[in-house]
């Protein structure tokens, strides 16, 4: 009797226990999950993207890419083990439409795809990523869209070891550069090496509607005696005086007056797809050849790609002046 009573005693001891436990491990629960919406609360305030390396990890090592165009900001986290929670990527932003995983071994892509097209910035806060999207504003009045040609696997134009997707970006990066400092609004259809399709970059442009469209490229020649600057144009924009042919007629002087490349002609350009689909004025750069031994110790220095640059953001500037003196 009494070890029996003894025995009442441990299983109701032990029952008090286990709902305390349960209790305990349920708030523990609750407390974990008021922890990550509280994140995700602040996060929508600041419109972020947050991305928490795993343990031992820097955030400054997490490989990023943004396929503007495509409205995807790529992560990828690598070497993550079983250790990858989803929780690590966080976000409240209310420009991310949606978060997908593509787990592979020991790596982790994660795609962000966007509402809208979006410009980003990042910044690393006690080890963790975060990432700031902001949307494009159409009815900017310095938005020029800058538009490096080829990327990824389309290399464009060669020269042995050197692609033209490398110059057009490079040279890009340079024209925004002088054209932050002078207050306009640049974007760039690609930031990395990476491949657009022309009908992603022509929608992008007539999506976001900048004053101007500039694309990027280097010719080629199976005779390597051909060189110049060259600029492709659409005979169809006749609806204002400042059309594409106006336009491309103003970056061929430009680029001419600060390289000193030979001038080529204006060439109707539209059996390319981003020239004749664009609904803003736009004008398809061939700086230079890149079979042609001159051209291409232009095309390939950083004093040479500099020159280019100068040239492409005087003659956007030109316009751009032209067209904001005429609509005062
Ligand atoms: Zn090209």
């Amino acid at each position: 009797m009494k070890l029996g009573r003894l025995k009442f005693v441990a299983l109701v001891s032990g029952c008090i226990l286990l709902v305390v436990l349960i209790i305990a491990l349920i708030r523990k629960d609750q407390g974990l999950d008021k922890k990550i919406s509280d994140n995700k609360y602040n996060i929508v305030e600041k419109e972020l993207l947050k991305i928490e390396p795993i343990s031992g990890k820097k955030a400054s090592e997490i490989k990023t890419e943004y396929d503007i165009t495509n409205k995807t900001f790529i992560v990828y986290l690598e070497d993550v083990k079983n250790l990858f929670r989803e929780e690590q990527v966080d976000y409240g932003s209310p420009m991310v439409a949606s978060i997908n995983y593509e787990k592979n071994k020991n790596k982790v892509k994660v795609n962000v795809k966007l509402k809208e097209y979006c410009t980003y910035s990042s910044e690393i806060k006690d080890n963790v990523l975060y990432v700031h999207f902001e949307e494009i504003n159409n009815k900017e009045e310095k938005l020029i869209i800058i538009d490096p040609g080829h990327g990824g696997y389309d290399v464009g134009a060669e020269n042995g070891m050197i692609y033209e997707k490398d110059i057009n970006l490079s040279i890009a990066n340079y024209v925004c550069d002088i054209l932050v400092k002078q207050g306009y609004i640049p974007i760039l259809t690609r930031n990395e090496d990476v491949f657009v399709s022309v009908e992603d970059r022509a929608d992008f442009v007539n999506n976001t509607m900048p004053k101007l469209f500039i694309s990027i490229h280097c010719n080629d020649n199976a005779d390597s005696s051909a060189e110049g600057t060259e600029v492709l144009y659409n005979i169809k924009d006749t609806e204002s005086e400042y059309n594409s042919k106006w336009l491309s007629e103003i970056m061929l002087d430009n680029i001419i007056s600060s390289t000193g490349t030979r001038k080529r002609d204006l060439l109707v350009g539209n059996s390319i797809h981003i020239v004749r689909s664009s609904k803003v004025p736009v004008a398809l750069l061939e700086l230079g050849f890149m079979s042609n031994e001159g051209d291409l110790a232009l095309l390939n220095s950083n004093q040479g790609q500099k020159r280019f640059a100068q040239g492409i953001a005087d003659g956007i500037i030109e316009a751009m002046t032209e067209m904001e003196n005429k609509n005062e």
